[in-house]
């Protein structure tokens, strides 16, 4: 039988009662299976396998062939995919074989196509992590029953309670907040993560658009927000499919290891030099990926931008750059004052526009208005060049442009002082560079980038070197920020109506609203930009807002940023000073910080989010700062992670191959892959969806009992309690994931992500299908380039080809940052700084980010994956490092810095830069003390980031604001335990 034969599209199959699955289970010793017998047992009786691994009893065998025959017998095959966000990989294609109800093994269905026979296609696409998924269904942390805590929270001990008691209290809780606040403040998400199901993370956008709860911005929490992007391009969901690597000639993998992170792609990377592509490797040790580069760039931790200038003072040196593509899409032509530092305006020259900037013209000697409304050029502007202007009031100043600026600026960074700023070889600097200016190059943007205090001159380092030599806005060219189609969990989130009654329309409409509103302020506003203007408004609704703000006024971090001998020092303020001065000027406002000040959290609720083990120093600070103040913490969970074991109530929750879901696809691998529910969900678990439902249905009821109606949002507005539920659930369309399924298939259509007579059925039947567009909200803006499926993904054409301008202060591609605090900051050009001495004044630097055996929190106690690995939580460092401190490979080490301290067993390993040390992440309960290495890392947000009143500095969904995750390079001493 061919496995295609196999393939079952039954919507749901119960084949064997629950019952028998969970004797099974009890039988197998807590559903935990091992390797060898038991892993062949889908063919055996089910209760064969105790007694065989007893050796009580023999196999009856009519020959050994009947054991492999047996092992390949399904009851049925169904599609699957990972729904742990893996990004920019993941959606992997996946079989899932199911016997006796039991979901034993899958693997890549390896269908997933090439573009055209022009490019190598995505098989067999998958990793480690997803085969062995299956196992964690079984596992020990599993939780299947409502749990109430009895003892201290923590303490590990509990009650079982039924969904009906649990979601009683919990509504109990928020009404009781509601009430005694008069504001909705009390109730936070924190924070729906995509990785329990984009049905389950538009459900969790639902829940506080129609309470009016807050909710955490996911994407700054977790430090997934290229600020350096951000600020040079006025967007960052910018990103290529991993194909484009093939239209390479040069690619560049930076603060990122593809080994680890992104091995279901990693093909692309080395089959790109089989097509002459040079793969560059820029990290700070010799990590996994390094052996199938061609050259790797020893840069030191936080060295990166130094680099980068470096890079570009030889392409600007030896005149390689490609003057057409700098003077059209950036803002080197722009003249600037010498006396001010700031952007010549037309405020400056007659009273005009204070955002209308000047060219010089190089034919007519003279100055000429900027076009805001186009990048296509009527006139030569020149590139180099100062002269003097006389301004309205009859005075004259001295102005230059951008390029001359950053010429003197880049004086500093020959190969030789970059060298010595970044560690890396000079001639490998000049060598770099001469291959930069020549090649159509791509970088590849990790998010360790998003996770370092300079981060962001990092990136705009890196984006001026790729700049210089032209390389945007064309196929084989890109810097990955990743891109991704997100409008069907979005707007599940805020749909007052199902598309087919008009759902949609209504969004449609307000968009347009948005449009007409800012194109009647500015005719030379373009389309994408009143588009953020409408996310910014969504944002608002849906009770999203930037970590830092609740972080600093309500988790105690003030104590923590407010250091400043751990920032920056040539900041003349503390964090909060820049955030009172931005809240003054209006740059923040009670939309972005919830709970306001003067209010308590109250109610805490967990959707699939981890934040003692995430959360920089929050295993720390969460028990001893927040929880004290929360009167109710629960969590919606399919697993007992380290945060459920603090928790009042946990709810168990379906896990992937239980709930009808879809993935949520990145540009990387640009296909939406169905996950179908092979089997049901074991125990009392329920889908998010569902559970959510619940407790919005029990604030009605419990509303009512205590003779309670309407209660009062955060904008002084009344909404009542009876209706939540309703409005959750459109008026009972909704009631399941298959349900939101079928609806987002539709909203998918609506806004051309999916075929116009694409259906719910052909999905579920293919398995997977590739997205026909970015949607119509802002990851198309800012992708800025349609999608053809014959070619690869790559961004930024509108640009580039159809001149059109960036959502910037100057819109264009934007280097110089002209605002007071980056000026006095020494930040208005792409710049070096060294990493601040987040932690003290420790030897270490400290980098990290994903293992190789697990996404996210999710596959760290695997017990198939943990057999890959130490299984502990483990330090790399740099064997001469240890041996001076007198550790040996496989000893436990105390790491510590000003604030906290944790024990780890030590891997010495010679492709550690001395004075770096690796901690890739593990869940708090796998340390002692449940102290996790995380309660070192402090999470320094870079305060410049709280700036406000310019164009691209601003806050909506998933971009802007200081993120609370910057910890790559903060300072720790170790010693032997
Ligand atoms: S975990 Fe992610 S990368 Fe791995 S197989 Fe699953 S979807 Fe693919």
């Amino acid at each position: 039988m061919t496995r295609d034969k196999t393939i079952s599209v039954e919507p749901e199959t119960t084949v064997v009662p629950d019952k028998h699955r969970r004797d099974f289970l009890k039988r197998s010793g807590a559903g935990v299976l091992s390797l060898s017998l038991s892993s062949l047992a889908s063919g055996l009786a089910p209760g064969f396998v105790k007694d065989a691994n007893a050796g009580t009893a023999s196999p009856k065998y009519a020959s050994w062939e009947d054991i492999y025959r047996k092992e390949w017998k399904w009851d049925k095959v169904t599609w699957g995919s990972h729904l742990n966000v893996c990004w920019p990989q993941g959606s992997c294609k996946f079989y899932v074989y199911v016997r006796n109800g039991i979901v034993w093994r899958e693997e890549q269905a390896a269908k997933t196509a090439a573009c055209s026979v022009d490019y190598v296609d995505y098989n067999p696409l998958g990793c480690q992590k997803g085969s062995a998924f299956n196992n964690n269904l079984y596992g020990d942390e599993r939780v299947k029953y409502p749990l109430m805590r009895v003892g201290k929270r923590g303490e590990g001990k509990w009650k079982r309670v039924s969904w009906d008691e649990a979601t009683t209290a919990i509504a109990d809780s928020i009404i009781d907040s509601f009430e005694e606040q008069k504001t909705s403040d009390g109730f936070i998400l924190d924070a729906p993560h995509v990785h329990a199901g984009s049905i389950a993370w538009g459900a969790g956008f639902r829940m506080t658009y129609l309470m009016d709860g807050v909710s955490p911005d996911i994407n700054v929490d977790i430090g997934d927000t290229y600020m350096g992007a951000f600020h040079t391009f006025g967007k960052m969901h910018m990103g290529y499919s991993a194909d484009n690597l093939l239209d390479s000639e040069l690619i560049f993998m930076t603060c990122s290891n593809w080994s680890y992170t992104y091995p279901s792609s990693y093909h692309f990377m080395t089959e790109a030099r089989y097509k002459g592509a040079e793969v560059v490797v820029v990290a700070p040790d010799f990590n996994p990926t390094t052996p199938a580069a061609d050259l790797h760039v020893p840069v030191r931790v936080g060295g990166d931008a130094a680099f980068w200038l470096g890079v570009s003072q030889v392409m600007v040196e030896e005149k390689l750059i490609n003057r057409q593509f700098v003077s059209e899409q950036t803002d080197m032509p722009l003249l600037v004052r010498m006396d001010t530092g700031k952007f010549l305006s037309a405020a400056d020259i007659d009273g005009g526009d204070e955002k209308q900037f000047y060219f010089f013209d190089e034919k007519s000697k003279a100055l000429h208005k900027a076009n805001r409304g186009t990048l296509k050029l009527d006139i030569v502007p020149a590139l180099e060049g100062a002269s003097t202007v006389k301004l309205k009031n009859g005075t004259s100043v001295q102005v230059r442009t951008v390029f001359e600026a950053l010429k003197e600026h880049l004086k500093e960074y020959t190969p030789e002082q970059a060298s010595a700023k970044s560690g890396v070889p000079a001639s490998l600097i000049r060598e770099i560079g001469r291959k930069v200016a020549k090649k159509r190059t791509s970088s590849y943007i990790g998010f360790s980038s998003a996770k370092s205090y300079h981060g962001d001159l990092m990136e705009r380092s890196l984006l001026l070197a790729m700049a210089l030599s032209g390389n945007w806005g064309k196929p084989g060219t890109g810097f990955f920020a990743w891109s991704y189609a997100d409008d069907n969990m979005l707007f599940l989130g805020v749909m007052n109506k199902p598309v087919a009654e008009g759902g949609m329309d209504e969004l449609h409409h307000m968009a347009e609203d948005f449009h007409k509103r800012t194109i009647a302020a500015d005719s030379t506003a373009t389309d994408e930009m009143s588009n953020i203007e409408f996310i910014k408004a969504v944002t608002a609704a849906v009770g999203l807002v930037p970590p830092a703000m609740w972080l600093y006024y309500h988790v105690g971090y003030d104590q923590l940023w407010n250091n400043q001998a751990w920032s920056d020092p040539a900041l003349k303020k503390s964090y909060g000073g820049y955030l009172d001065e931005a809240i003054k000027k209006g740059w923040w406002t009670k939309d972005h910080i919830r709970p306001a000040p003067d209010k308590t959290p109250h109610v805490y609720m967990l959707l699939s989010q981890n934040p003692m083990r995430r959360k920089r120093s929050g295993a720390k600070m969460f028990p001893e700062v927040l929880f004290p103040k929360l009167k109710m913490i629960f969590a919606l969970e399919t697993r007992m992670s380290s945060s459920a074991m603090y928790a009042d109530i946990v709810l168990p929750c379906a896990w992937y191959y239980e709930k009808h879901e879809m993935t949520t696809p990145c540009s990387g691998n640009p296909f939406f892959t169905f996950v179908d529910r092979a089997v049901p969900p074991p125990g009392e678990c329920r889908e998010e969806w569902d559970g959510i439902a619940l407790i919005l249905k029990k604030m009605g009821e419990r509303a009512k009992a205590r003779g309670l109606v309407e209660y009062t949002d955060h904008n002084g507005k009344k909404r009542k309690y009876g209706e939540l539920y309703d409005k959750f659930t459109m008026n009972g369309r909704l009631l399941t994931n298959d349900d939101c399924m079928k609806e987002m298939v539709e909203i998918n259509k609506a806004v051309g992500v999916f075929a116009k007579d694409y259906s719910y059925e052909k999905f579920k039947k293919d398995g997977q299908t590739r997205f026909l567009s970015f949607g119509a909200g802002a990851s198309k803006y800012a992708q800025g380039n349609e999608i053809d499926v014959t070619k690869p993904i790559y961004p930024l054409r509108w640009h580039v080809e159809d001149k059109k301008v960036f959502p910037t202060h100057t819109r264009r591609a934007q280097f110089y940052l002209d605002h007071d605090w980056y000026l006095e900051a020494g930040e208005g050009l792409p710049t070096h700084k060294d990493t601040p001495m987040v932690g003290g004044d420790h030897p270490f630097k400290i980098t990290g980010g994903h293992p190789r055996v697990s996404i996210h929190s999710t596959h760290l106690t695997n017990s198939h994956l943990s057999r890959l690995h130490r299984g502990q939580p483990v330090v790399h460092m740099n064997a001469k490092d240890a041996a001076e401190l007198g550790i040996k490979d496989g000893e436990m080490a105390k790491l510590f810095n000003d604030f906290a301290d944790c024990e780890i067993m030590v891997r010495t390993a010679p492709n550690v830069q001395p004075k770096q040390c690796i901690v890739y992440f593990w869940d708090a309960h796998q340390y002692k003390d449940w102290k996790p290495y995380d309660i070192l890392l402090i999470g320094m947000p870079k305060p410049l980031h709280l700036a406000g009143g310019y164009e691209q500095f601003r806050y909506y969904f998933m971009n802007g604001s200081p993120a609370p995750v910057t910890d790559r390079g903060v300072r720790v001493s170790i010693k032997k335990a």
